[in-house]
């Protein structure tokens, strides 16, 4: 099998950092725990907790002492006021880009903007950017522009995994709404959209492409959607364990891409398989 492999692709520098994070507080001997998996993969989660990492979903439950780790996500100024008032000690691996959408969304509700975000609500990242601009409203598809109804004044960002050409149709929707004035400010990651133009050329010639990334990580999903827009076959797998090789019957040209949160590893494993079959 000939396999083209998308460049970049695969871990960006915000979770290269947060996994740095974690192994150099590990590597100390502290107790460490972060505020649910670190990154959107089950194998470097994995790792990590066989390194000393604990995974918890609530900050009451980390005990006096540890150090809490946050993830490149982010996390609500609520998370870190508890934190404090605790005396926990904080290994903040917050994303410089996540931190920037936070101080945006700040900034422009602090001018009176109602704040929109275009994003999944449910998305860790998405929750925690809110929370700097109380009563923010999450704009997931067409069918939460009532919600805008009545607000004059709107300012607009984007979760950073957002495509751009899901943002600026979302914008568009937002200024023919009627609304007196609109602030975009467009806070959707450079590594994201690389990896997506790069996995894009790939589409342009292969038969099949492997798109891998853990399920829950928006980015890699993005990255599957865009590239099975194109008309090919696309299956968004977590690993080679996953693999069929019904996925490559009658195909002789393979792409490959992952996701932000992808390690290298885990993409030269599945690329060297895919070679030899
Ligand atoms: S995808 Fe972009 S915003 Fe998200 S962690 Fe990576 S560098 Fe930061």
């Amino acid at each position: 099998m000939k396999v083209i492999v998308a460049e970049p692709r695969g871990f960006c520098t915000g979770v290269k950092r947060a996994v740095q994070l974690a192994e150099q507080s590990l590597q100390r001997g502290k107790s460490v725990y972060s505020l649910g998996p670190l990154i959107h993969n089950p194998q470097v989660v994995e790792r990590l907790q066989k390194q000393g990492l604990k995974v918890t979903d609530s900050l009451a439950k980390v005990p006096d002492g540890a150090a809490v780790l946050i993830r490149s996500h982010g996390e609500s100024p609520g998370i870190f006021r508890e934190a404090q008032r605790r005396s926990l000690e904080v290994i903040d691996g917050t994303c410089v880009l996540v931190r920037r959408a936070q101080n945006i969304v700040k900034q422009l509700h602090d001018q009176g903007y109602q704040v929109l975000i275009v994003g999944d609500p449910n998305h860790p990242e998405v929750r925690g950017v809110m929370a700097y601009a109380p009563g923010a409203i999450c704009l997931n598809d067409k069918s939460d522009l009532p919600k805008i109804a009545g607000h004059r004044r709107l300012g607009i960002i984007a979760q950073t995994t957002s495509s751009l050409t899901a943002f600026g149709w979302m914008v568009g929707l937002v200024v023919s709404s009627g609304c007196a004035e609109v602030k975009v400010v467009d806070t959707i990651c450079q590594a994201t959209h690389a990896r997506q133009q790069a996995a894009l050329e790939v589409t342009k010639q292969v038969q099949v492409m492997f798109v891998l990334g853990g399920r829950q990580s928006a980015n890699t999903a993005r990255l599957a959607e865009l590239c099975a827009a194109q008309g090919v076959s696309t299956y968004h797998l977590e690993s080679w364990l996953q693999f069929r090789r019904e996925y490559i019957r009658g195909k002789t040209v393979a792409g490959v891409t992952a996701g932000a949160s992808t390690p290298d590893w885990a993409i030269e494993e599945f690329v060297r398989n895919l070679r030899q079959e």
